[in-house]
């Protein structure tokens, strides 16, 4: 897709969130991909985020209550797609993610035994490779970011408004004043195992997403320090990477607080690799999600917990301390969000399947796509349709253990 001129619009300082005129802020964010009322906005820390408050705040009311809390009652309800054995398949979908902490690693890897001649593999010292051209750096970086996995990426200059202050322990995040740009990388996950969801088949899909987000993070950060630069991977961690995803021109806020891409609709994970390897930025884009979403609202009578809202138009804050206001958009509820999980028994992705973008590019989403981006007076009648075609249904949990079912996701 077409960049087209779109860039980020900061509203003028405010005293509080009640001074507002939501009909020219909205008018801001049509040209804009966000904005931003910063007399509000103030970093955010991680230890707000709900998987931290659930170890470590006593006020929230599942405080040290796992989203494997309740397995065992899970077990013995004898649902499809609610087996051992699915769950044994999500949990592992995670291993590379959640072992791989080298994949978080700041520094260069330590030189490894080479298993095909058994020594120590010696690697030149660092050089530092010139870059006298960043346009062709970036498109080269673009490439390797593909060939180690990435369905989408993009690049853009690091806002360090987006940055946590701290991580989920408390411990100050300082990112060095010289890393200055962020290449986002968007992993496509397998559509449809997800779309078994909150079936155990779908958390396969989500883990499956992250430990693969973890191997193309670690080889990322690998191949930019090879050429002498400094690289700082990371999944979740060390800042929002939704705001950084629309930054580097993926995508857009969506209802459900999540990004959307044209080319996936939130049928994705995002990692980003920080690094003061010279690149050019991309832009960002305008699909037409805002407007999209101010008339759907799917997602939000999809959601099983009812956390997503329904109000029309975007607002400034949101219901918990896990929502940082100061930021037009739609705000999840994440402490109701968590609480389906835990009764669940695992995690959950409604919210992606059930919006009318998550689809394949088969060509006829594709034309109802143009037509979202340029004729949105259409976007009811494609809710309509959308629903009518029954499109965002729960899939048969079935499908995932059938021989003929494909596993080769596609770049
Ligand atoms: S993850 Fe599930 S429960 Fe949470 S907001 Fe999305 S649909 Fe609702
Ligand atoms: S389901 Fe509809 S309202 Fe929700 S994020 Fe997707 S397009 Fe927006």
């Amino acid at each position: 897709m077409a960049a087209i001129d779109y860039c980020v619009e900061i509203v003028k300082p405010r005293q509080s969130t009640q001074d507002l005129t939501l009909s020219e802020d909205l008018n801001h964010w049509k040209q804009s991909p966000y904005v931003i009322n910063h007399s509000v906005y103030r970093p955010f820390t991680e230890e707000h985020i709900i998987f931290a408050r659930m170890l470590n705040d006593p006020s929230f009311a599942d405080y040290q209550v796992g989203v494997h809390a309740h397995l065992e009652e899970v077990f013995r309800l004898n649902k499809k797609g609610y087996s051992r054995i699915d769950e044994a398949l999500s949990s592992a979908s995670w291993t590379v993610y959640d072992h791989f902490t080298e994949a978080f690693s700041w520094k260069k890897l330590n030189a490894s035994i080479d298993a095909r001649f058994d020594v120590e593999l010696e690697k030149p010292a660092d050089i530092k490779v010139i870059i006298d051209d960043p346009h062709n750096m970036t498109k080269i970086v673009k490439q390797a970011a593909k060939a180690f996995g990435a369905a989408l990426v993009g690049v853009c200059k690091l806002n360090r408004d987006w940055l946590y202050t701290h991580d989920r322990q408390g411990n100050p995040i300082n990112i060095p004043d010289h890393i200055e740009n962020a290449i986002v990388v968007a992993v496509e996950m397998d559509l449809e195992a997800l779309q078994t969801t909150p079936a155990f088949p779908g958390a396969f899909a989500t883990g499956n997403g992250y430990s693969r987000m973890a191997f193309i993070q670690a080889c990322l950060a690998e191949f930019i320090r090879g050429l002498g630069y400094d690289a700082i991977p990371a999944g979740n961690n060390i800042g929002l990477s939704v705001p950084m995803a629309i930054d580097a021109g993926i995508g857009q806020y969506g209802r459900h607080g999540l990004l959307i891409t044209p080319q996936f609709g939130s049928n994705v994970r995002i990692c980003k690799v920080l690094t003061n390897l010279p690149l050019v930025p991309d832009k960002s884009i305008n699909f037409g999600a805002l407007d999209f979403c101010r008339t759907c609202k799917r997602c939000a009578e999809a959601c099983p917990s009812q956390s997503i809202s329904y109000e029309r138009d975007p607002s400034w804050s949101g219901p918990t301390i896990s929502n940082n206001p100061g930021v037009l958009k739609w705000y999840v509820n994440a402490e109701t969000c968590y609480h389906f999980w835990t009764i669940n028994g695992n995690d959950c992705s409604v919210c992606i399947t059930s919006c009318p973008f998550t689809k394949s590019r088969h060509s006829l989403h594709c034309v109802a796509r143009f037509f979202i981006k340029h004729f949105p007076l259409l976007n009811r009648l494609w809710v309509k349709i959308d629903k009518w075609l029954g499109y965002g249904k729960q899939r048969n949990p079935d499908v995932f253990w059938n021989e003929r079912k494909e596993f080769i996701l596609k770049y």
